[in-house]
C-alpha cells in the first residue's frame, strides 16, 4: 500500500459499540479484572499501556516499516530512553550537526553515569570509522541535520556500525516516513519528535521510537518506558493519530513550497548561502535524491552580514512567525544561534525556516520585501 493509504488505514479504529468512525478517547487510568482475575482486554494501568497509545504505536510501526514502536511524552524522552537503555562504559557517536538537545543529554546527564560520546561529521564515512571504538554501542544519525541540513549516507553508516557491533538510531523527525524510511536502509531504531510533522499543528508534544526487530534491546527500552513513565497522555496520542492521517499531503506540499523558497533565496543578492538538500549546490544533493523521496520542508539561510542583519531580516517578515520548533502547518523562522546559547557553533547569520502551507508566492513576496535594504 502507498503511504497515504497506510496513514489512513493504520489510524482507523472505529468503535463498534457506537459505530463511530473516529476512535474514542480512553481516559481511564486503570482497567478491571475479570472473574478469573485476568486482564481480559490486556490493559492494566495506563502508564504500562493505553488503547490510544497502542493505536498510535501500531500506526508508527506500520509507517516506518518496523516490528514495534513506543510513544513517549516528548522527543527528548524518547532519546533519553535509548540512552538509559545503555550501560556505564558505553560509547555513543553523535553527529557534529544535530538537534542540540541530543548531545546535551549525553554531556549534561549521561557523562555522569559513565557513558562517553564523540561528535563526528557523520557525512564523512572515514571519520565515523575512525571514531568507532570497541565500546561503541550506538551511532546516532540525524539526516537532514539540524540546522545545517547535512545529509548522511544512512545505509553506509548503518552497515559500518553493524560490522562493529553497534546499533544505528536515526532521528527521522525532519523527513518523516513519507520522505525517508531509515529502517529500510539498515537502521535499528528510528526516533521522532512527534511534536513536529507527525502532529503537524504545533499543539501536541510527543516522541516515539520505532524498532526494526523486537529483540532484547527493545525489552530494555520498554522497561524504561513503563517503569520511567515518560508516556504521552491518551489525548496527545489521539491528536497524533489524527495528525498522521494528513501527514503525506502536508509534508509533500510543504516540501514543494520549501523548494520554491530555496530556489528564490539562493538567487537573492542579500543571501550568503542556503542550506537545502534540493539545491544542486548542496553537499548532499545526490545522496538526498537516493535516500529521500523529496528534500523536505526545512531549510536554513545565511544572510549577508551577521546577527544584526539576520535579526533585522526576521523582524521585517510578516508571514513567518518568529518561534522555535517546526513541522506545523504555519511557517516559522528562528535565529538558531540565539536559541542554542553561548556554546552554539551555528553561524550568527543563520536562520532556520520551517516552511508551512501558506501559498509559496505569498511567502516569497514576504521574503523579498524583508530582504530588500537589509
Ligand atoms: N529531534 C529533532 C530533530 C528536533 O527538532 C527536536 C525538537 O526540536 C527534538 C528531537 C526534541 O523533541 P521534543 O522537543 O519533542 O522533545
Amino acid at each position: 500500500m502507498h503511504p497515504e493509504t497506510l496513514a489512513l488505514r493504520s489510524t482507523h479504529f472505529p468503535d463498534a459499540n457506537v459505530a463511530s468512525v473516529v476512535p474514542p478517547l480512553y481516559l481511564s487510568t486503570t482497567y478491571e479484572r475479570d472473574a478469573n482475575y485476568e486482564l481480559s482486554k490486556g490493559y492494566l494501568y495506563t502508564r504500562a499501556d493505553n488503547p490510544n497509545r497502542q493505536q498510535l504505536e501500531s500506526s508508527l510501526a506500520v509507517l516506518e516499516g518496523g516490528a514495534t514502536a513506543m510513544a513517549f511524552a516528548s522527543g527528548q524522552a524518547a532519546t533519553m530512553a535509548v540512552f538509559q537503555s545503555l550501560k556505564p562504559g558505553d560509547h555513543v557517536i553523535v553527529p557534529d550537526d544535530a538537534y542540540y538537545g541530543t548531545p546535551s543529554l549525553l554531556q549534561s546527564i549521561f557523562a555522569d553515569w559513565g557513558m562517553s560520546f564523540s561528535k563526528v561529521d557523520t557525512t564523512n564515512l572515514a571519520a565515523v570509522e575512525e571514531s568507532l571504538r570497541p565500546e561503541t554501542r550506538l551511532v546516532w544519525l540525524e539526516t537532514p541535520s539540524n540546522p545545517q541540513l547535512k545529509i548522511t549516507d544512512i545505509e553506509a553508516v548503518a552497515n559500518l556500525a553493524r560490522s562493529r557491533g553497534a546499533l544505528t538510531v536515526c532521528d527521522n523527525t525532519w523527513s518523516t516516513p513519507i520522505l525517508q524510511r531509515p529502517l529500510d536502509l539498515g537502521c535499528d531504531v528510528v526516533m521522532h519528535s512527534t511534536t513536529k510533522y507527525l502532529g503537524g499543528h504545533s499543539d501536541v508534544l510527543g516522541g516515539a521510537l520505532v524498532f526494526k526487530q523486537d529483540d532484547s534491546f527493545v525489552q530494555r527500552v520498554r522497561l524504561v518506558q513503563t517503569l520511567g513513565g515518560a508516556v504521552p497522555s491518551p489525548f496527545d496520542c489521539w491528536l497524533l493519530s489524527r495528525g498522521i492521517k494528513t501527514l503525506a499531503v502536508r509534508v509533500r506540499q510543504q516540501s514543494i513550497h520549501a523548494q520554491r523558497l530555496a530556489d528564490f533565496l539562493s538567487e537573492h543578492p542579500a543571501v550568503e548561502q542556503v542550506h537545502y538538500p534540493g539545491l544542486p549546490s548542496h553537499q548532499g544533493y545526490f545522496l538526498a535524491q537516493r535516500q529521500m523521496t523529496m528534500p523536505g520542508a526545512m531549510l536554513s539561510v545565511q544572510v549577508k552580514g551577521g546577527a544584526e542583519e539576520a535579526l533585522r531580516f526576521i523582524n521585517k517578515l510578516q508571514l513567518f512567525t518568529k518561534a522555535t520548533s517546526l513541522g506545523g502547518v504555519e511557517s516559522l523562522i528562528e535565529h538558531r544561534a540565539s536559541v542554542e546559547g553561548p556554546e552554539s557553533t551555528t553561524p550568527a547569520n543563520l536562520l532556520r525556516v520551517s516552511v508551512g502551507l501558506e501559498h509559496p508566492d505569498d511567502l516569497i513576496g514576504d521574503l523579498r520585501q524583508a530582504l530588500s535594504n537589509l
